[in-house]
């Protein structure tokens, strides 16, 4: 069961593969390649046979979690299922082998798909333009924000703050603090959400925008976000709203209808797109009228039938990605949006929610509810129950390994202490729900019976309880021999 490093199987002169001797002239690399890129602190690649090379990462492919080996319910991240049919049409060679300087005469299928795709998200959002270029959800709420400081600029009177409650997520302080503001911080009340009244006494014409996430990172919908919207107007500012919690109101909700100004989408998440690794992402940005003449330029207009770029954009903002975003990513949304349909959409975002609300009223009561009402697609509890016996949020998640689980988010959202944040999204069947929960409560029996049990999980993973901190302190990067 234990897989040795590539490097410690190697065996002096063995070969993956075979070539005949080639008949040019053998040259000596020191004489050919610049000494600045030879590499002299690895004495030797590992040298193994094709079937040990192929084993290796194949077993080592084995060892990772993700949705396709088992339930994910990290909350705030949608770790949702995504149909294979995207990946399949991500693939066409139309799409895959399109080139990016093609020209717009060559490339209107591509031009056309993205066109499109603005239009539809524009639809669900309730927006009245959408850019596709930003590569990340925090990439969409970066062109967001510099997109609102442009029109301040432009009007002759730049604006210096951002309101931004803290149940937002963290990207949303760092975003605006990017592109040039200040932040207001205003807290919660009333049970998870923000008051109008907490939103007015910030509120002045120095004030940009208010800045939130709707379902907010507690999993809660803001339900005065338009009385709220209307404080914010009424000063001048705009309202830019985190889509990143999209999956539980597409098809059901729009923003645009509520007075938000701005969002971001993350296509990522929401719309079919494997995420987690880092990327690619895709996080296009909707805005209202107003704010449309400074998104990223070029941007995708309809000629007659015809689509072109249009770099003749003076107020935009400028280029936030090379060419145009991530393009497969646009291909597998588009996909996604098109086998779903508008029913589909909708029937998505209500499961989600339903199947976030049968896990909390499942679990309520053996374990603490950190806001006790109705959620959204992900519910939050915290380990104030077991904490009275020294269990903590960390153990409860390493047990659930034990127990076959991709642990949910942990410590996430800070203002919940030991927070528990479980989002099991739309696709996950009944029984797959109802295991999960088996396990928790499971778990909850354990730590007041046998607390130690679960302080020292988990039991049956290849390794044990590591370290959490020693990797990023010391980090071995290179194969010593
Ligand atoms: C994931 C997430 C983000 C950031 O998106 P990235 O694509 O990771 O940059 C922002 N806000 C919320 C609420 C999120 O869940």
């Amino acid at each position: 069961m234990k897989e040795p490093l590539i490097f410690e199987k190697s065996a002096d002169k063995r070969k993956g593969v075979s070539i005949p001797k080639s008949d040019c002239p053998e040259l000596n690399p020191q004489a050919v390649i610049p000494k600045d890129f030879l590499r002299d602190d690895i004495k030797g690649f590992p040298e193994v046979s094709e079937i040990d090379a192929v084993r290796h990462f194949t077993r080592l492919s084995q060892r990772n979690f993700g949705v396709d080996s088992g339930f994910y319910p990290l909350g705030s991240c949608t770790m949702k299922y995504n149909p294979k049919i995207n990946e399949d049409t991500a693939r066409l060679a139309g799409f895959s082998k399109a080139h990016p300087y093609q020209s717009d005469e060559l490339s209107q299928g591509a031009l056309q798909l993205m066109y499109e795709l603005e239009g539809f998200l524009c639809e669900i959002s309730g927006m009245d333009a959408v850019t596709l270029q930003p590569a990340a959800g925090a990439h969409g709420e970066l062109c967001g924000m510099l997109a609102i400081a442009a029109y301040f600029k432009e009007k002759g009177k730049p604006r210096k703050k951002v309101i931004i409650p803290d149940t937002a997520h963290g990207t949303n302080p760092a975003s605006s603090h990017l592109a040039g503001f200040s932040v207001v911080p205003i807290k919660e009340e009333n049970g998870g959400v923000i008051t109008p009244d907490s939103v007015a006494a910030v509120m002045n014409e120095d004030t940009a925008a208010l800045m939130l996430t709707n379902p907010n990172t507690l999993g809660l919908f803001e339900r005065n976000i338009k009385e709220i919207a209307d404080i914010v107007h009424k000063k001048g500012g705009f309202i830019y709203c985190d889509g990143a919690n999209l999956n539980a109101l597409m098809g059901i909700a729009k923003l645009g209808d509520m007075g938000v100004d701005v969002i971001q989408f993350n296509l990522h998440k929401t719309f079919s797109t494997p995420h987690g690794g880092g990327g690619p992402g895709s996080g296009p940005v909707g805005v209202k009228n107003p704010l449309e003449p400074f998104l990223p330029k070029p941007r995708i207009i309809k000629k007659g039938k015809r689509f072109n770029l249009d770099y003749n954009r003076p107020k935009s903002i400028g280029r936030l990605k090379a060419f145009y975003g991530n393009f497969a990513i646009m291909v597998r949304a588009y996909s996604y949006i098109r086998a779903m349909g508008p029913d589909g959409l909708k029937k998505a975002s209500e499961m989600a929610v339903l199947n976030a609300n049968y896990i909390k009223e499942k679990l309520k009561g053996r374990y603490h509810l950190a806001y006790n009402q109705t959620c959204m697609h992900e519910c939050v509890f915290s380990d104030k129950l077991q904490s009275e016996k020294d269990v903590h949020i960390l153990d409860i998640a390493k047990r659930l390994m034990d127990y076959g689980f991709h642990p949910p988010t942990i410590y996430f959202p800070l203002i919940v202490s030991g927070a528990l944040m479980i989002e099991p999204t739309e696709t996950e069947t009944k029984e797959t729900l109802d295991g999960f929960i088996d396990a928790m409560l499971k778990i909850a029996d354990e730590a007041q019976e046998n607390p130690a049990l679960v302080k020292n999980a988990p039991h049956t993973t290849r390794l044990g309880r590591l370290d959490e901190t020693r990797a990023a302190r010391n980090p071995v990067l290179r194969w010593k021999g």
